[in-house]
């Protein structure tokens, strides 16, 4: 019989884990990318005898392939993805196709906020607990690859709903949806209700036997769940009241299958109200996966957040400075105000996807002693802080938003950049603008 073909879009970390899985499973596998490719994935390639393309898509056209397999960067509007569209080939993302492939315990993670650092935690208390458990989704080595090369019998895996979208029947043993706020809505035809819908797909499959961690805060969350039917058994977080998960200034609680724990907040590493949010989800789940109370409260105290996520990075005269690079929504900056004790000079702007800035307006009159706009444009900025009566300067260089921090920072103030908008403007990414703070914050120190 002839072997059946798979197409791979995309030949990134996705991209060729999935081939490489395609190729073990014998499948005829060839990988198209419109764009240039890391060397290190074009070896990788070779030694695996995967036939590819780079630089544009024309020979994946000669293909009739049994599915397509399509890493979650490439759009569904791109002309690749329409053709076998068309011909309904199935397009499913690489999570969904490896999920074929494997027995392991899936805990999965979304939401509009705190993917990276719950799925993070999550994977740090089953690792430091002694479980063979694996990190992937939008983080580590892709979960196709795990499952060729060096399978595991968990995976953490964080999705974003670029993921969710390529998924039909693979089913989270557990499944965390942490919040849900408006963010990539232009994906979703500008419709919220698209983007929610995406969100709990997470939960798509689930019977009895699988666990839904919620959020009972969450309103979004909690009307579409009115309105739903959902087969799994549930386990609620909240900070306001009763729920399976709860957590204050004292103490996170525990009310899970049949196990009751308290854990002192002060173990945790990772402040602000939305750590608890994020440290009731892993402890959750971590319960489930039968982690014992002393087992997840020696994970809370040793782990270490990814950066560019409310990092503090220096205190400088009495100054300190955190890096919230990664806030790239209004709800991100929320929590981060709301952690700050101290007068805060916040450096905001960059690319707006259409916020809504009001929702940080008492904190911004309570907390916020001067305002630096950065970004290319930053009319909104100035349009809504300029002549307020606090201090207020706008830049596009994130140098000179340094100098002014410095130069209005007194001892006791805090230096906070939590953007609230995209970076790519002035910067590659998240990343590249919070490490060129940081570096640019060391040298102002060494001044
Ligand atoms: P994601 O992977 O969903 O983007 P991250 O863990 O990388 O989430 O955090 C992104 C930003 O959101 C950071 O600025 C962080 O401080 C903030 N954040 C983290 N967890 C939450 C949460 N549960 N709710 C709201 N904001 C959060």
């Amino acid at each position: 019989m002839q072997k059946q073909s798979i197409i791979v879009l995309g030949a990134g970390e996705s991209g060729v884990g999935s081939a490489i899985l395609a190729k073990k499973q014998g499948y005829d596998v060839f990988v198209s990318d419109g764009g240039t490719v890391v060397d290190a994935y074009k070896k990788t390639l070779e030694n695996y005898s995967i036939n590819f393309e780079t630089g544009e898509h024309k020979l994946l056209y000669e293909y009739t392939p049994a599915m397509v397999i399509k890493s979650p960067g490439i759009p569904d509007k791109a002309d690749a993805v329409k053709f076998f569209a068309k011909k309904n080939i199935p397009i499913v993302s690489e999570i969904e196709f490896a999920g074929k492939y494997t027995d392991a315990k899936m805990i999965c993670i979304t939401g509009s906020n705190g993917k990276t650092t719950t799925t993070l935690l999550t994977y740090h208390l089953l690792k430091t607990a002694g479980f063979n458990v694996g990190l992937a989704g939008n983080v580590g080595v892709s979960i196709a690859r795990q499952v060729a090369e060096d399978p595991h019998d968990y995976y953490v895996l964080e999705l974003s709903s670029f993921q969710l979208d390529g998924m039909f029947e693979f089913k989270a043993d557990i499944a965390i949806l942490l919040n849900i706020t408006p963010d990539h809505l232009d994906r979703y035809e500008y419709k919220f209700e698209n983007y929610v819908a995406s969100k709990f797909r997470v939960i798509q499959n689930q019977t009895k036997a699988d666990a839904f961690i919620y959020c009972k805060d969450d309103t979004t969350m909690s009307v579409w769940m009115k309105d739903h039917k959902i087969n799994s058994s549930l386990y609620s977080m909240s900070i306001k009241e009763n729920a399976s998960a709860t957590a204050n200034e004292q103490e996170l609680k525990f009310d899970i299958a049949g196990k009751k724990e308290n854990i002192p907040t002060s173990v945790l590493t990772i402040q602000g109200k939305h750590n608890w949010y994020n440290a009731m989800a892993a402890g959750s789940a971590a319960l489930l996966a039968g982690l014992s109370k002393t087992q997840i409260e020696e994970g809370f105290k040793t782990f270490k957040n990814a950066e560019h996520r409310l990092e503090k990075v220096a205190v400088i005269s009495g100054v300190e400075y955190i890096n919230d690079s990664k806030a790239t929504n209004v709800d991100s900056v929320w929590y981060a105000l709301d952690s700050m004790t101290t007068p805060v000079i916040w450096i905001v702007g960059g690319v707006d996807k259409g916020n809504d800035y009001s929702v940080l307006e008492s904190f911004v009159n309570k907390k916020v002693k001067g305002i630096i706009s950065l970004g290319k444009d930053n009319s909104i900025l100035q349009q809504l802080y300029a002549d307020k009566g606090k201090l207020f300067y706008s830049t596009n260089s994130i140098s000179d938003a340094v100098l002014k921090a410095k130069e209005w920072g007194v001892s006791g103030d805090t230096v906070l950049l939590s953007p609230a908008c995209a970076s790519f403007d002035l910067f590659k990414n998240y990343i590249d603008r919070g490490n060129q703070f940081k570096h640019l914050v060391k040298s102002v120190s060494n001044q």
